[in-house]
């Protein structure tokens, strides 16, 4: 298992957001975590990459224990978060901010390779290596910034809402891409409230209320429950 997640509790203040959380991802998989506004996401996104500390509860990633660590460790160990918030840096180029994505030694060492992968999966950044970040598109810099989350060399990648605010068209495509980078052997924890699309390119979901998962099982297997059509997709 790459990832096992054990129980979380988080509070912010009295506030509790995560209630004994618990899901895992293995190697190779797609594994999306899917829930409405509110439901704890973003904040289950913010604790495993060491953003928010848990109060209790275990987070075991590649063999290391991680719920204690610091963010630098976390993404040295390969677990990178690309954030709902898309920072980039608007007045340096794509390949500027592709370049700062390769923090870590062993993407260092990768860096050119890597680079030569993410122009094969986004021509159009490409083709604009040398335009400002804060020139493009809203999709396109979805794109730049999942290329910097790839330039880390991540065994799990963790998109937070990639789909958020984009046109229909480019959802898809931002869809397409996620299942492009588990071709390549990453591992993929996707968080997202586009349930239909999430579900669909998923191995295995989990469903996110209140800060508890309420249900889990096969992609497939949750796009045809009855529930979940009626509660997140209208049908
Ligand atoms: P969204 O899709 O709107 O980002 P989410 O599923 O990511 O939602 P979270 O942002 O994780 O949900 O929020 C979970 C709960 O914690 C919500 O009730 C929210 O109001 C609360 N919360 C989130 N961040 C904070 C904070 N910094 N301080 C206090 N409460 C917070």
């Amino acid at each position: 298992m790459l990832l096992s997640v054990d129980k979380i509790n988080v509070f912010y203040g009295d506030l509790q957001a995560l209630y004994d959380l618990s899901f895992h991802v293995t190697e190779g998989e797609i594994v999306t975590i899917v829930g409405s506004n509110g439901a704890g996401k973003s904040t289950t996104m913010n604790v495993l990459s060491g953003i928010f500390k848990a109060a209790s509860g275990k987070i075991i990633f590649d063999g290391t224990e991680i719920q204690n660590s610091k963010s630098h460790q976390i993404v040295e160990l390969g677990l990178i978060q690309i954030p709902e918030a898309r920072r980039l840096f608007p007045y340096m180029s794509i390949l500027e901010n592709l370049e700062l994505g390769a923090f870590s030694s062993l993407s260092r060492k990768a860096k050119n390779e890597t680079l030569k992968f993410i122009y094969k999966l986004f021509p159009i950044l490409k083709e604009r290596t040398g335009q400002m970040a804060g020139t493009l598109s809203g999709g396109e810099q979805q794109m730049l910034a999942i290329g910097r989350g790839l330039m880390a060399k991540p065994k799990l990648l963790m998109l937070d809402e990639p789909s958020l605010g984009l046109a229909p068209k480019m959802v898809c495509q931002v869809f397409e891409v996620i299942g492009e980078i588990q071709k390549m052997g990453i591992t993929v924890l996707l968080v997202e409230q586009n349930v239909y699309h999430s579900l669909e390119i998923a191995n295995r979901g989990y469903i996110l209320e209140h800060g508890s998962i309420v249900m889990e099982g096969e992609g497939k297997e949750l796009l045809n429950n009855n529930e979940i059509r009626r509660a997140y997709l209208g049908i």
